[in-house]
């Protein structure tokens, strides 16, 4: 039972905020819907952390629930005022090539190639993140933490949200992708961003091969670089299958003790300059 249960927990989540997303879209209010959600969300795993925790250690305080919170105000605030001012731009129609985008097809089309288009732009930009040094130190401020949950899974410098939207945003605007498809893929990648970072006893199987689950993530947060730099999708596997950059060990358990080498300032305004200082 309890098995079924880890197997039931993602997908029904993912469903259950997906749906109100819809519900909030189909009554004008889409923020709301999205929102109403996220807190769901947000309530749900912070109260399935502490019933079935993946890793009993990740629950003790690690003092970095301010610097947490403030990198997640600065960096996903800039993302969501892009993505809803791009919805209102996609809205208006102003643009520059609008009908290369297949409108006739079923929204959950749209909104999937939506994904797809993103996700490639999303994965160069992260891996590029690991494999270029300059923007490897700013990306190591998401990296630094030492244990995964909830909490911290908007914790990004501000240029490291700002080169993923670089990336990710031109090519959607070019095809002229609608208002509504952006405003499902910042919500889907809210959802599943929220979910990757959970310190929930979850079980994913063939899940993995597809979307990017927690157990691909911690993967991904590996002090052992041939383990970290791989699963760089947001929300898809798709890029990574084809890049060759998956990985999903089926015979271990992934590791609990994260973060990276370098020492990082444990203060915020610390962490905002880390990136912009000589390299010890
Ligand atoms: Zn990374």
């Amino acid at each position: 039972m309890k098995t079924l249960i880890a197997y039931l927990l993602w997908p029904t989540l993912m469903v259950l905020c997906c749906t109100g997303t819809a519900l909030g879209i189909a009554a004008g209010h889409e923020l709301l819907g999205f929102n109403l959600s996220y807190a769901f969300l947000a309530l749900s795993l912070f109260a399935l952390e502490r019933v079935y925790p993946f890793e009993r250690a990740w629950l003790l305080d690690d003092g970095q629930m301010w610097p947490d919170l403030l990198h997640t105000l600065m960096s996903k605030g800039g993302v969501q005022l892009w993505v809803f001012s791009s919805a209102v731009i996609g809205a208006a129609g102003h643009s520059p090539a609008t009908s290369w985008w297949p409108t006739d097809w079923p929204m959950w089309a749209q909104v999937l190639l939506t994904l797809v288009i993103a996700e490639f732009g999303l994965y160069w930009a992260h891996r590029l993140s690991h494999e270029w040094a300059p923007i490897w130190r700013l990306h190591a401020v998401h990296h630094s933490v030492t244990r995964l949950w909830f909490w911290n899974t908007g914790r990004f410098h501000i240029g490291n949200a700002l080169t993923s939207i670089a990336f990710s945003a031109p090519l959607l605007w070019m095809l002229g992708a609608p208002g509504e498809c952006l405003t499902w893929l910042s919500a889907i990648t809210a959802f599943a961003g929220m979910l990757t970072h959970c310190n929930v006893a979850m079980r994913f199987g063939w899940l993995n091969y597809l979307f990017n689950t927690p157990e691909l993530h911690r993967w991904h947060h590996s002090r052992v670089l041939s383990e970290g730099n791989r699963n760089y999708g947001e929300n898809l596997m798709l890029w990574d299958q084809l890049f060759g950059t998956f990985l999903w060990p089926r015979d271990r358990r992934p590791p609990s003790d994260i973060g990276i080498s370098e020492a990082m300032p444990v203060s915020f305004t610390g962490q905002l300059t880390f990136p912009f200082r000589r390299a010890q």
